[in-house]
């Protein structure tokens, strides 16, 4: 497993989760990160509490098991393996996740592409062999990618990548779309209020045992693990925030990090962090990390033409943009540079 990504959006309640305070917390690590769920004890037993917890989680493994690139035998892994040789049968799951991420891919002008695979492959960002390619090796990568050749046959169930090479990443829209399941499993089993949180997406849901909404807090891009630049109630809505600090590294002074431009091949920059709020998690994920790549200036006029995402970016120069509640909201001044 490589290094474990830490919360870029902070539960603020997890230090106060005693058995007291009327909350169940249980975290666990799944898709090479920290999954945390957090519970209104009300009208559930220990053992309701244990069972629905293990059925959110259970429903995030599902996620892991056929979505993950780092496990050969997913279905996603089979389907990547065989690009360009023949079409795989896919779990519905696989093929939701192929349409949402075709749907953001398209309002984004491709910004959004889940077959960056090759390139995060060439990047290698997040593990300990990180290092710029050469520019023959973008050159040579770029032709892989590109969503238009991902060919789904929804009678069939199966998904072929048109191209020998190419491959699928869901690495910007799944754990959002884990968020989703593992909530509405926790509501089929009857929990009023809670949260998840797959690193930094989150989905709340319900409200505290005292009647008030979650709080969260919004990790400061450039401040220690748990330093937060601006909280909010939440209730009934999802979070993600997409930040260049998670996953990086350095190379002659230049920071890189693991998102990237799909049109030139290279880390996107622009930005520190992008937090998004919208109904659903797989959406907010999915668009976080759209607007980051887009860089300030054309991040800022999409949102703007989405009312139904409420939008915070931090530039690398520390100015903030927002939308929605967002703006006016007293943010935290965060240093500009790397
Ligand atoms: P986000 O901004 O949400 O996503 C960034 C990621 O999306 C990049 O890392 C890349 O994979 C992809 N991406 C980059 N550019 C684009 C683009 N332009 N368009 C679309 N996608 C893009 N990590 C491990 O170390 N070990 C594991 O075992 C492991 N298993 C995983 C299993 C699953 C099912 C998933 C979804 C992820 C897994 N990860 C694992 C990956 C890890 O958790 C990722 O770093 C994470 O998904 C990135 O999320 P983020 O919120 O930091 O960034
Ligand atoms: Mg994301």
């Amino acid at each position: 497993m490589k290094k474990l990504l830490y919360l870029p959006i902070v539960l603020l309640l997890i230090a106060s989760c005693a058995r007291g305070n009327g909350l169940y917390t249980e975290t666990r690590v799944i898709m090479g990160t920290y999954i945390t769920i957090t519970l209104d004890r009300s009208g559930m037993t220990d053992d309701g509490l244990a069972k629905a917890a293990g059925d959110a989680f259970a429903r995030i493994t599902k996620v892991d098991n056929l979505m993950s690139t780092y496990k050969p035998m997913s279905n996603l892994s089979r389907i990547n393996t065989n690009s360009g040789i023949a079409p795989i049968l896919a779990d519905p799951e696989v093929i939701e996740n192929i349409d949402d991420a075709s749907y953001v891919s398209s309002l984004s002008g491709g910004a959004f592409d889940i077959t960056v695979g090759p390139l995060v492959n060439v990047w290698e960002i997040g593990s300990k062999k990180a290092h710029v390619p050469s520019p023959e090796t973008i050159k040579k990568t770029l032709p892989l990618v590109g969503w238009r050749g991902i060919v789904v046959d929804k009678k069939a169930g199966t998904v072929f990548l048109k191209k020998r090479g190419a491959s699928i990443d869901l690495g910007a829209i799944a754990k959002g779309y884990a968020s989703d399941r593992a909530v509405a499993a926790l509501l089929e089993d009857g929990i009023k209020g809670g949260i998840v949180a797959c690193a930094g997406d989150i989905k709340v849901f319900g409200k505290k045992p005292d009647g008030s909404a979650w709080s969260v807090g919004i990790q400061n891009p450039r401040g220690p693990e748990g330093s937060v630049i601006a909280k909010l109630p939440l209730t009934d809505m999802a979070i993600s925030t997409s930040g260049d600090y998670e996953r990086y590294f350095f190379n002659d002074g230049k920071r890189y990090c693991h998102i990237i431009d799909p049109h030139t091949g290279y880390p996107a920059s622009g930005l520190m962090s992008v937090t998004v709020l919208a109904k659903d998690s797989w959406l907010a994920d999915s668009m976080g990390t759209t607007l980051f790549v887009l860089g300030p200036a054309k991040a800022y006029a999409l949102a703007l033409k989405h009312p139904e995402l409420e939008v915070l970016m931090i530039t690398d120069s520390g100015k903030i943009l927002a939308t929605g509640r967002f703006k006016g909201m007293k943010i935290a001044p965060v240093p500009a540079g790397s």
